[in-house]
């Protein structure tokens, strides 16, 4: 009886090895699938707008005597070659962000100023296109502070009000909300646009996924801001949720975990002997 329980002991413990190695194996070839296929993605992504500007160069050349083609190629060269720059950055942001570690040193950053910023840097935008961006950033003696990076912060925030924007037609209002809680800071960005089917609200969040590439197209999108947002959350330790009614108009929230205060440290008393 001895003998049987011994045996019954360890064939648990082994199974648990092997589950644990199969379980290993699983997750290095996800991550070399993963790896694989965005550099397929990205060199297929990258090819468009270089065979676009390889054509308009050609163009150019046979219309070099016609200085009003001339400019106008010229000038679409330029929104290309902006729009290839920023694919490039966000290719690049999106690598670091996708390891794990993306952020070296945590600092306290107040999400309210990255909210300002965000919606700043759209505002010409959306007055371009008749669509009123208001935010309400809530009792400015509650801080809502989170540790982590303020540019990635506000990079993810910008990224929603873009597409709350661009995804949205005249007349129409965005806006910017945080909330200070105690676990969470969270910050919805709230639009009354074309909205999102449910069988899309998943797929969004994938890299160089769009609904509808020409109309991303037509925006200088990239396909790549919803996926820059959810690893900026991930890296936070926080969460991307999307609530949608096509036709109506979609909510996108950030929830990122609240830096708690540190305890006072208590008064050190000299040593006088
Ligand atoms: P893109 O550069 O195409 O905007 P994103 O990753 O930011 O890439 O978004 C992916 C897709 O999700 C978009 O192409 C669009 O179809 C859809 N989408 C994102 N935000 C919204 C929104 N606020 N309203 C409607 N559709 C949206």
């Amino acid at each position: 009886s001895a003998q049987l329980m011994l045996d019954v002991r360890v064939a648990p413990l082994r199974a648990q090895h092997v589950l644990l190695l199969v379980e290993d194996r699983t997750h290095a070839r996800r991550v070399e699938e993963i790896r694989r296929d965005f550099v397929v993605n990205v060199s297929h992504e990258l090819k468009t707008p270089v065979s676009g500007l390889t054509l308009l160069a050609e163009a150019m050349d046979e219309a070099r005597d016609d200085s009003e083609a001339v400019h106008r190629f010229a000038g679409r060269m330029q929104v290309e070659t902006t729009r290839l720059a920023r694919l490039v950055q966000e290719i690049v942001d999106l690598s670091r962000l996708q390891v794990d570690d993306a952020i070296d040193e945590p600092v306290l950053v107040d999400v309210r100023q990255c909210a300002k910023e965000a919606v700043g840097h759209l505002q010409l935008l959306a007055t371009d296109k008749g669509i009123t961006v208001t935010t309400a950033l809530g009792d400015p003696h509650l801080p809502a502070q989170v540790y982590g990076d303020p540019n990635l912060i506000t990079t993810a925030l910008r990224n929603l009000v873009e597409n709350a924007v661009n995804y949205s037609d005249s007349d129409t209002r965005v806006s910017v909300t945080v909330h200070a809680g105690s676990d969470f800071v969270s910050v919805l960005v709230k639009d009354q646009g074309t909205g999102i089917p449910p069988a899309e609200l998943d797929r969004i969040f994938e890299r160089f996924y769009r609904m509808d590439a020409a109309r991303s197209r037509r925006t200088g999108g990239t396909g790549l801001g919803l996926a820059i947002v959810k690893h900026v959350c991930a890296n936070h330790g926080g969460e991307v949720t999307v609530w949608s009614e096509p036709g109506q108009g979609s909510t996108f929230t950030v929830r990122l975990p609240t830096a708690q205060p540190v305890p006072p440290t208590p008064p050190v008393i000299p040593d006088t002997q």
